[in-house]
């Protein structure tokens, strides 16, 4: 359900299967080039695709002719109520326009954009809003906000339309979870344009990831949506740039860096993990390349879930190891671990993606594992792993007893011939058994 058309935003194709591009928008002054500037390299460099700035007033639209001019991605001028700033983002060389028409100033003056638009072939990302959709749409937004967010969107799109105007991604923002995805189901079966995806005004970073992420995770993997932003409570907009590549990443949707995996901890915790993980997590941000790294808080489990990893750590009090797929490299002292892992990480690229081994450390590291892993300990990972065995065997164990139960010569019974069974006029009618 991917948008059928596509556009660019500058150099990046939003929409018909393109992959989803992360946006954010700064904080700064627009106008405050140095601030602007610098914030903007700070989104890139986190991953950023695509940047938008906010145009209020008159000095922040002369000043974007320099930010797109030194912005090493792609520049959204955000415009709202005045279009005169529309168009003179448009003739700063904006990449992409953000406006909604219905706050504006009249169709005469979204057709004056438009017109303008087509003429520099900048593309434009135009919306609705849940807290200011148009006045004929009140009542049903009161009885069904879903259906009025959907409703406004399509009545913005046939006003594009009208204008011969296609080059546009459209967005519909609601504060609300279930609003955001409801509409956005609804309207990628209704339009062939781009969507926009974001959960108005998140709220903190932490609140506001779990939003975003339910939201905007919910929607992505229907393959509904073409472009994010995560809208936080920071000043720090490269966090909504972070949060954004982890929902991403989740789903499998794109790569970026590594991808650390961490024990939740439990009872059996030995050192500082929360420090230990921390300190990984910081120092991987360094890498591009998308590697596994796991960070276990015993040994006691093995290697255990992580035996897939490209490297990982599991420490004890005193004494922990490193691994690379499963199979142990060296012990270290715990307060050594973060360093020597990424002494082997830097060794594994050095050698052209090759994991180093020194036999001896490797054995001295597998007698240790040995001494410390404990085969009947009920971990949390074993006791998962045994909960969803003992849930497959549920499942046979219906499946058969099913067959059993059923009449001989019924489909259920394995006769791909056989009608199938009528309750009420079977002989066995009344007669079967039921599992609890
Ligand atoms: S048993 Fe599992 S969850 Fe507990 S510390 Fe060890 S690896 Fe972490």
């Amino acid at each position: 359900m991917a948008s059928k058309l596509q556009i660019h935003v500058g150099d990046v194709a939003i929409g018909g299967g393109a992959p989803v591009a992360v946006q954010t928008m700064t904080k700064t002054e627009t106008a405050n080039l140095p601030a602007t500037m610098e914030q903007i390299r700070t989104v890139a460099d986190a991953g950023a695709d695509i940047v938008r700035v906010a145009v209020p007033r008159e000095q922040d639209a002369q000043a974007l002719k320099t930010i797109v001019a030194e912005s090493p991605i792609p520049v959204i001028a955000d415009i709202h109520f005045n279009h005169t700033l529309a168009l003179k983002a448009i003739e700063a060389g904006a990449h992409c326009v953000r406006l909604n028409p219905g706050n504006i100033g009249g169709p005469e003056k979204v057709a004056e954009v438009i017109a303008l638009a087509k003429r520099h072939a900048t593309p434009l990302r135009v919306g609705v809003n849940s807290g200011s959709l148009p006045k004929h749409l009140r009542q049903l937004e009161y009885d069904n906000p879903v259906e009025a967010l959907v409703t406004a969107a399509v009545e913005t799109v046939a006003l594009m339309e009208s204008l011969e105007f296609t080059d546009f991604k459209i967005s519909m923002k609601s504060t609300s979870v279930p609003n955001t995805i409801a509409s956005n189901r609804i309207l990628a079966e209704r339009i062939p344009y781009p969507l926009h995806l974001g959960v108005t005004e998140a709220g903190t970073k932490w609140s506001g990831s779990l939003k975003s992420a339910v939201g905007l995770g919910t929607l992505l993997a229907d393959g509904i949506g073409d472009t994010i932003r995560i809208s936080l409570s920071t000043f720090h907009a490269e966090e909504e740039v972070k949060v954004a590549w982890e929902i991403l990443k989740a789903l499998r949707l794109r790569e970026r860096g590594p991808d650390l995996i961490a024990c939740p901890t439990c009872g059996r915790l030995q050192f500082d993990m929360d420090t230990v993980v921390a300190e990984v997590e910081r120092r991987l941000e360094a890498y591009e390349d998308p590697i596994e790294v796991s960070v276990l808080g015993c040994a006691v489990n093995g290697i255990g879930e992580a035996r897939h990893a490209d490297f990982g750590i599991t420490g004890a009090k005193d004494m922990g190891m490193i691994y690379s797929k499963g199979e142990p490299l060296k012990k270290v002292p715990t307060g050594q671990l973060v360093e020597e892992l990424f002494k082997e990480i830097d060794l594994y690229y050095a050698a052209g993606k090759k994991v180093q081994r020194d036999e001896a450390a490797a054995a001295e590291a597998r007698a240790w594992l040995a001494e410390n892993e404990d085969l009947t300990a009920m971990t949390p990972e074993r006791i998962a792993a045994l909960e969803a065995a003992a849930a497959e065997q549920d499942e046979l164990a219906g499946t058969v007893l099913d067959s059993m139960l059923a009449p001989a010569g019924s489909a259920e019974n394995g006769d791909p011939d056989a009608a199938p069974l009528d309750e009420e006029l079977s002989p066995v009618a009344g007669r079967r058994f039921t599992r609890s």
